[in-house]
Formats: structure tokens, C-alpha cells, sequence
């Protein structure tokens, strides 16, 4: 298993984490099994956003004698009434909610405390407005929340939470057709058949922000829908082309700022092919071809991080490289952490001699040298 710092908040956690989606109530009995697995494989992070008691029972009891194993992020403002889940911002509800979670867990404090599902700015200002924040903040002062999260689909409102929040850790929707679509306050929009019929160019520019300004706060990422729901692992209409798990978690991980990718577990089995991500080969994990070939859709001209123009003759890391660059640019400064990364790597845009080996490798047409050289002068080598 590969591990990533997650943001600032000191955690260090397992680059592929269970997500509850798929734990139904068929299969709660099987939590155990599936967390022996997930222990077996060195996962130690898992989200879990639903409220049914049953569940939050079995999680608990699979947790009992390893809480120190995992780290769990559970969402609060998610909670369980008239037999159903809800999702509510009355205060009071929020905090029973909450108390009962750690009931039910069984332990006595959650790593991160997610805000639950937050997609327009009016939800986000009633958080703001409710006392919720507030609330979360204290908890985080008890030591009942080790850091503060949120969940959302809209990059814009996202990245007010995280700016105007404090927010440590953002859980977002990340995959390569959802990376293409303007924020909405709809989710159903980002896989709406009629926004993919038109010609569709480059990364939205606001998702695309909203990963910059996160790595750059140090805001840890952790991913939802990395799959889009099973639709990208089967051959999609709107997609166009099939991908494999291993190029959909490559293309998550491959984001500013992402440290997880929460993969839903319908069985141990499903688990297991997520883990498989960390041994695979750079070619089974290469999602570049697979992207160029989008119909309608194209990718020219901008850097998609990943790595299919290397090997480079001076081992430069082009995707980092590339990656730090736009950091820089899009910050009109050099953060300190981006120029330690910089530094921490093998070599660097002034490195380059201009041999274009790697322009004739890259599907996406990215002037690399012209890359390399703007590095080399934003950091001075
Ligand atoms: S330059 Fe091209 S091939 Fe290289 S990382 Fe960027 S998009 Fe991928
Ligand atoms: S042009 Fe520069 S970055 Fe590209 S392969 Fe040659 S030396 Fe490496």
C-alpha cells in the first residue's frame, strides 16, 4: 500500500480508503470481513457518510480491538429519522446526530469530522449561519474531532468552505468527465447526457482552481466518485471509452492536492481490485491514451499529469514539474511548500535539453520544453 500525507492535518493515510457506498443492508454482516481485508492490504482510512444505525453498529463492531488501525472520516450533519437518512442543518439535530455516531462507533473520537454534502452557497451559509461550524470548531477544540471536513460536488462552493471555513480536509467528486463540467448546484448535471453532447475542451477551469488552492492551504483531498459510480468502468455512452479502475485512481491521485481515493466496497473482492492499484505496472496505470480518445472531447494543449511523454534522458519528473509550475502560476507567487516539492525532486526544469523527445510522446500536444524552461525560470533553476 502507498501512503500520502493528507494536507497539512499530519495524518498519514493509505492512498485507497473504503467508502460505505456499497455497504448495504445486505451485506452489513460482511463489515468485518471487509475490514479484515482493508487491514490485511495496509488501508487505513474509510469514510462513512450514511446514518443508518445498523451500519454504524456493524462498523463499530468491526472496529473493536483495532481503532487504532484506521482513521475514519464520518460525516456529521448526516442523520437518521423516521427510518430514513437526512441531511439537515437544524443544530440540535446535528448534535444528537453526532453523539450518537460516536455511540454507535463505539469510539470516542472521529479523525476527521465531515460536514455532510454541501452543494450551493445558501447551504453553505447556513452552515455558517446555524452555528454548525461553530459547533464543528469546538468539537475540534474537545479533541472529539481531529480536523474539520466537507463534502461537496460544486468546486465554487468547495473552495469557500475551504477558504472562508478553515476547512482541512475536502471530500470532492474527481474523475476525468466530471473534471470537464462547470460547477452546478445540480450533481445530477455532471452526468446529464446533454452535457456531454457538445464539444467539450480542457479541464473546467474552476475544478481545476479549486485543486490548486487546496494544495497550495494544504487542504487534503479525499475522493469520491472516482469511478462515477461504475459509469467510467463500463463502456459509457457518454464517456465514449472505457476505463480500467487502475487508470481512474491514477487520474484521481494524479490531482493537486489528492491524497485518497475512497473506493466503494460492494465485497472484499471489489476491495481487493481497488489495492491492486499499487502494484500495478506504470502502463496499467496510464490513463492518457484512454483520455486522448475521448470523442468530443479534447485535452490539447493542457498537461493532464500523466507521465505518458517519459521516460526523460535528464529524469525529469515532467508531470511534477508541470504540476509545480502551475501552482506557481496560478498562486502569482512561489509557496514555500511548492518550492521544498521542487527541490525534493531528482531534477528540474533547467535540466532540460531541449531533445523534444518527450512532445513527440505526449497525446495532448503540451509544449513541454517551453514548460520546463518557465520552471526553470519561476524557481530559479
Ligand atoms: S506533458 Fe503530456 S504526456 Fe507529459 S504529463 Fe503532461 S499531458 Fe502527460
Ligand atoms: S525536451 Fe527536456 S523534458 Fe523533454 S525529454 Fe528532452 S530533456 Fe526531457
Amino acid at each position: 500500500m502507498e501512503y500520502r500525507e493528507l494536507g497539512n492535518t499530519g495524518l498519514m493515510a493509505s492512498v485507497i480508503g473504503i467508502g460505505c457506498e456499497g455497504m448495504s443492508e445486505d451485506n452489513y454482516a460482511m463489515c468485518s470481513r471487509l475490514f479484515d481485508e482493508a487491514e490485511r492490504l495496509g488501508i487505513n482510512y474509510f469514510d462513512l457518510y450514511a446514518s443508518d444505525p445498523d451500519l454504524r453498529r456493524a462498523v463499530g463492531k468491526a472496529l473493536e480491538g483495532r481503532r487504532d488501525k484506521f482513521l475514519i472520516q464520518s460525516h456529521i450533519c448526516s442523520v437518521w429519522e423516521n427510518g430514513q437518512y437526512l441531511r439537515t442543518r437544524d443544530l440540535e439535530k446535528v448534535k444528537a446526530g453526532f453523539e450518537e455516531s460516536l455511540e454507535l462507533l463505539g469510539v470516542d473520537r472521529l479523525d476527521v469530522g465531515m460536514i455532510h454534502y454541501c452543494d450551493s452557497m445558501s447551504d453553505w451559509e447556513d452552515i455558517v449561519n446555524n452555528g454548525i461550524l461553530d459547533y464543528v470548531r469546538d468539537l475540534k477544540r474537545q479533541g472529539r474531532v481531529g480536523h474539520i471536513g466537507l463534502s461537496s460536488h460544486n468546486p465554487l462552493v468547495a473552495r469557500r468552505a475551504v477558504e472562508e471555513g478553515g476547512i482541512e480536509v475536502l471530500m470532492f467528486s474527481v474523475n476525468p468527465c466530471y473534471d470537464l463540467q462547470p460547477a452546478s448546484e445540480d450533481v445530477d448535471e455532471l452526468w446529464a447526457d446533454r452535457n456531454y453532447e457538445k464539444q467539450l475542451t480542457n479541464m473546467d477551469p474552476d475544478r481545476q482552481r479549486l485543486y490548486e488552492i487546496c494544495q497550495a492551504r494544504g487542504t487534503g483531498i479525499t475522493v469520491m466518485k472516482a469511478f462515477a459510480g461504475g459509469e467510467l468502468l463500463g463502456s459509457n455512452q457518454i464517456a465514449g471509452v472505457k476505463l480500467t479502475v487502475n487508470q481512474c485512481i491514477s487520474y484521481a491521485l494524479s490531482r493537486p492536492a489528492v491524497s485518497v481515493v475512497l473506493a466503494g466496497a460492494h465485497s472484499v473482492e471489489e476491495l481487493r481490485q481497488s489495492a491492486e492499484y499499487c502494484d500495478a505496472a506504470p502502463w496499467e496505470r496510464d490513463y492518457a491514451a484512454a483520455l486522448a480518445s475521448f470523442p468530443k472531447v479534447s485535452w490539447v494543449g493542457h498537461c493532464m499529469y500523466c507521465s505518458h511523454c517519459e521516460p526523460c534522458p535528464m529524469r525529469i519528473d515532467i508531470a511534477s514539474v508541470t504540476k509545480f509550475l502551475h501552482l506557481c502560476q496560478a498562486q502569482g507567487t512561489v509557496p514555500e511548500t511548492v518550492r521544498e516539492h521542487y527541490a525534493a525532486l531528482e531534477s528540474h526544469g533547467g535540466d532540460c535539453i531541449g531533445c523534444g523527445a518527450c512532445e513527440s510522446r505526449c497525446p495532448f500536444g503540451v509544449a513541454v520544453r517551453e514548460n520546463m524552461q518557465s520552471a526553470a525560470e519561476v524557481f530559479g533553476y
